[in-house]
């Protein structure tokens, strides 16, 4: 089989692993995917994910009101001791957006076989305040957004919503601090367009859920009818 000539300067290497990829492989190793831990929590109405998601949007309610359950999935599991936590931060920190849109169009395809999260009419990423964006180049929620809206073939937008306050780094913060930290920190700039009825957020790592809550938030406070759900690259937890 013939090595593509790119190949020859510039061998292509499993985001994982690092292993030199073989012609038929794309971005991952067959070792590596093999093994990639996915949650099929797509799969589920109810799981520990969007359990956690709920209790936190349940949480910030007045007690007479109720919300219904938000859906919720996440491609694979995140561990900072495993070697696919390189995923999320090749396209965070090293701009691989090719993985981005790679894991974002496999997510893509999970979704779309599932009948409570395929019905999807809009893909909105949790936005990053303008400077970090400038500074990064690309907000990876939006890589992945796009990829996953590519596949459901409905629209991706990610005007609609901005962060307009800076919150610093979520590292090392308790989730009671982190919550308080992005509240208030998005708004709705722009309205939905017409007829939209389910929205996915999308994010590139689900931590505490603090600033998917946030965003939902927003959204819901404008548009009451509307159902949110929330997809993410990976789950920590
Ligand atoms: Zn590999």
């Amino acid at each position: 089989m013939k090595t593509p000539l790119l190949d020859l300067f510039l061998p292509r290497t499993c985001i994982v692993c690092g292993r030199t990829l073989l012609l038929q492989e794309r971005e991952i190793c067959i070792y590596c995917l093999s093994d990639l831990p996915l949650t099929y929590n797509w799969l589920l109405t109810h799981h520990p994910m969007a359990d956690r998601f709920n209790a936190m949007i349940q949480r910030d309610l007045p007690s007479a009101e109720y919300e219904p359950y938000a859906y919720a999935a996440a491609l694979f599991r995140f561990s900072s001791q495993a070697l696919y936590r390189r995923i999320p931060y090749a396209l965070k920190y090293s701009g691989n957006l090719s993985g981005g849109r790679f894991f974002a169009e496999m997510l893509g395809r999970f979704l779309s076989e599932a009948p409570h999260l395929k019905d999807a009419d809009l893909v909105i990423p949790v936005p990053l305040h303008f400077l970090r964006r400038w500074r990064r180049g690309y907000n990876q929620a939006e890589i992945l957004a796009r990829g996953i809206a590519s596949v459901l073939q409905v629209p991706c937008r990610a005007d609609l919503l901005v962060r307009s306050r800076r919150t610093g780094t979520q590292i090392r913060k308790a989730v009671e601090e982190k919550k308080k930290n992005v509240s208030g920190a998005f708004s709705l700039r722009r309205p939905l367009p017409e007829g939209v009825r389910h929205i996915l957020l999308v994010d590139d790592v689900f931590t505490t859920g603090a600033t998917l809550n946030a965003c939902y938030r927003v959204i819901r406070e404008a548009y009451p009818a509307v159902r949110i759900s929330v997809a993410t690259l990976s789950v920590v937890g």
